[in-house]
């Protein structure tokens, strides 16, 4: 999903002043930064903005996420309609959501402070912070409340008012009056009435999940019983806090979940240096060199560095890992993991130190090196440091070859050996289908003609599809039928998922191709990825498991051309088709244009639930489920997954079930992963009991991106999600 653009607010007012401001005094590229000051919005929202003037060597996504912002909205806020910028181009930047800031992993209270131009005590107060401790995900006010969420919905003119004011009272554009209330001229007359309540609908729309980031003791209180409070385990507890014991005594105060600083692995981002990340975690340099195996002091965007060196006995959680994985990864049970850390629940935190034992069963699995592969590659696969990785192989180089073994950590055996999901052949469910001409490629395989490139060439490069709507689904049919009788004859994984019905909706597709990211290779080399596309791998990845489990399940759309894909290496991105087709007769035998899946407020997002609808006929409601997979693209939410549920944006009632079952499926689909709220389309009137959406990467961070381009690891985002609902259907004992 694409969320940037409800966040950003109208100026225009003054740009054209500015613009002529800055180009007279810019006279230099040194230059690069003037902060705007409009006088018609409110405190706080001032300052952010300013024009940033184009410096040789910059792309638009190296500047987006410079400043935290969507490159849609740079392209907004500057009215470009292609990606090229130039040298002493000027772009206006605006800070995404003007009251709040969300930490993101390895921000510090001080920099969010310079970069809002606010004092840092100001900023604490604001934020009842005692300390600098602040935690990834974190909502940080910048301001204080905004008066526009109590604006009252009708506004009736008085004597003397012009458009003008009433648009600096209630921090609105005047076009967007005109165009809120259907008015073609300036000219107003005292009585009328005007509508203004649609954004204060929206500010109050989204519930966020907040959680405590501290906890001041109170009398009575002893460690387990905060620990189970809060949900974090004792250890945690006591890692965070540096406690020895567990004595705890009443008006202390207790951090409660792991800080942005102390997460183990760190992605660079644009502008940042060794010294200056070795400063932020108040360490070496020499410290992360030796780590991380890194001989000068070059390091590019999106490298993740590892700040801790990996101990035996412990394991370090990071994002995405998942306590189930933990286990499975080190031949233990989950239960004697919660037991050894004293966890009351699934639920782990970046940063987290789990013990193993004391006598720690570590394994190492097995790589064979690839054409192509490269050490720091397999290392951030297996999430080790490329010393950890010499060490283990006992390599004096980083010289490798295809064909050669390496032991490696074991959690990266995360791929596809878990349960008895080895066992599927995955290998033959992408080969040859009946009738149908194979294509092969490094992205492939694909069936017919198409496409044509073997990866995506830039941000509007797209092939549609060559057959008539009605064609191309009957093709669409076709192939997944001989996809279908390639599953029915596989056997079963269990039968835990008899009787349910799932619907799978992969997000966008058809010409809607949701975002298109640009991201870096391991070399440094721009590559695109196409939001649509991977959202559909992992859906069909998805859907074999789970019918694999027992399910009925039903796609709400269809590709013509392929099925699972291979992307190894992952250099090789998927291509923008403009192909894939609504998995309904009805829809399609009319041959219209306005019937290939299209997205947004005009588009025919209700066509997949129709699908749905006919779908979970003669479906008991409790066993109906709807999952909506895509990729968010998102600067302002942390670089975890996402679990959304229907939320009503007036009544504010939210769909309790599928809040519950969201809240079930952060222990699956690992540390980090937040819910929220929010009136969806696809998710309103929809007929299933559960019914969420899933932004299982946020691709407004490189290594989101990256891991959705891997293979293996969109395959571990699937397995995710089937593990979470083969749990979530077992009968719960109260
Ligand atoms: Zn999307």
């Amino acid at each position: 999903m694409n969320s940037v653009h409800s966040l950003q607010r109208p100026y225009r007012l003054k740009t054209v002043c500015m613009f002529f401001f800055v180009f007279f005094l810019s006279t230099t590229a040194m230059i690069t930064l003037f902060w705007g000051d409009v006088p018609s919005v409110q405190a706080g929202e001032a300052k952010s903005r300013f024009i940033y003037i184009v410096k040789k060597g910059d792309t638009l996504g190296g500047i987006a996420l410079h400043y935290k912002v969507s490159i849609k909205a740079l392209k907004k806020w500057s009215k470009l309609s292609g990606d090229k910028i130039y040298k002493g181009q000027r772009l206006w930047i605006k800070s995404v959501s003007p009251g709040f800031y969300i930490v993101k992993s390895g921000d510090t209270l001080s920099e969010i402070a310079l970069q809002a131009n606010l004092p840092i005590s100001r900023l604490r107060d604001l934020n009842r912070i005692s300390g600098d401790r602040i935690y990834t995900g974190q909502k940080l006010k910048l301001g204080a409340a905004r008066v526009p969420s109590k604006r009252p919905p009708i506004h009736v003119v008085r004597k003397g008012e012009a458009l003008w004011d009433i648009a600096k009272q209630y921090n609105l554009s005047i076009s967007e009056i005109k165009r809120r209330n259907q008015l073609k001229t300036d000219v107003i007359t005292p009585g009328m009435t005007f509508k203004l309540c649609e954004t204060a609908e929206k500010e109050t729309a989204e519930e966020v999940e907040e959680e405590l980031f501290e906890y001041k003791v109170m009398p009575g209180d002893n460690l387990s019983t905060i620990a189970q409070r809060f949900d974090v385990a004792v250890g945690l507890l006591r890692q965070l806090n540096g406690l020895k014991k567990s004595r705890i005594y009443p008006g202390q105060t207790l951090q409660l979940r792991p800080s942005s600083l102390d997460e183990a692995v760190y992605v660079v981002r644009s502008g940042e240096t060794l010294s200056s990340i070795a400063l932020k975690y108040r360490m070496n340099v020499s410290e992360i060199k030796r780590i991380n195996d890194i001989d000068g002091s070059k390091i590019v965007v999106g490298q993740e560095l590892r700040l801790k060196a990996t101990r035996p006995h412990i394991h370090i959680v990071e994002r995405g890992d998942a306590l189930w994985e933990v286990a499975q990864a080190y031949d233990m049970k989950v239960a004697d993991i919660k037991k050894l850390n004293e966890l009351t629940s699934d639920r782990i935190y970046p940063g987290q130190e789990l013990q193993l034992g004391i006598k720690p069963a570590r394994r190492f699995g097995a790589y064979t090196v690839k054409k192509g592969d490269y050490l720091g590659r397999i290392a951030r696969l297996h999430q080790m440091s490329v010393a950890d990785l010499k060490r283990m192989n006992h390599m004096r180089t980083a010289l490798i070859h295809p064909g050669d073994q390496l032991k490696v950590n074991p959690l990266l055996r995360k791929g596809r050996e878990w349960l008895k999901i080895r066992e599927i052949n995955w290998d033959d469910l992408m080969g040859s289908s009946e009738g149908f001409k194979k294509i092969k490629t490094g992205n492939g395989p694909y069936y017919g003609s198409r496409p044509k490139a073997s990866l995506q060439k830039n941000r509007r490069y797209y092939e549609s599809a060559p057959l008539s709507l009605w064609n191309t689904f009957k093709r669409a049919r076709k192939l997944q039928a001989a996809f279908d009788r390639k599953i029915s004859r596989m056997g079963r994984l269990s039968n835990s998922l008899k009787g349910w019905h799932i619907v799978l909706d992969p997000g966008h597709g058809g010409l809607d191709p949701g975002a298109v990211v640009a991201n870096l290779d391991g070399n440094g080399n721009t590559v695109y990825v196409v939001e649509d596309e991977y959202v559909y791998d992992i859906a069909l990845r998805v859907y074999v498991m789970l019918r694999l489990h027992g399910a009925d399940v039903t796609l709400t759309l269809l590709s013509p051309n392929h099925l699972i894909r291979h992307s190894d290496p992952p250099v090789q991105t998927f291509v923008n088709e403009k192909n894939e087709v609504y998995n309904s007769l009805g829809f399609n035998k009319g041959n219209k244009r306005a019937h290939w899946p299209i997205g947004g407020r005009n588009g025919n997002l209700s066509c997949r639930v129709d699908i749905a609808r006919k779908a979970f006929k003669n479906v008991p409601q409790n066993r109906r489920i709807f999952l909506s997979f895509h990729a968010d693209i998102d600067h302002s939410a942390p670089n975890a997954p996402l679990i959304l549920y229907y939320r009503n944006r007036r009544t504010g009632k939210a769909d309790c079930a599928s809040k519950h079952f969201a809240k079930s499926m952060q222990a699956f689909l690992g540390a980090g992963t937040t819910i929220r709220g929010q009136n969806l389309l696809v998710l309103r009137n929809n007929p299933a009991r559960i019914r969420v959406m899933l932004e299982l990467r946020n691709l407004a961070y490189t290594d989101h991106a990256w891991a959705l381009r891997f293979e293996e690891l969109r395959q571990r985002d699937a397995e995710k999600v089937v593990r979470g609902l083969v749990s979530n259907s077992r009968p719960r004992h109260h």
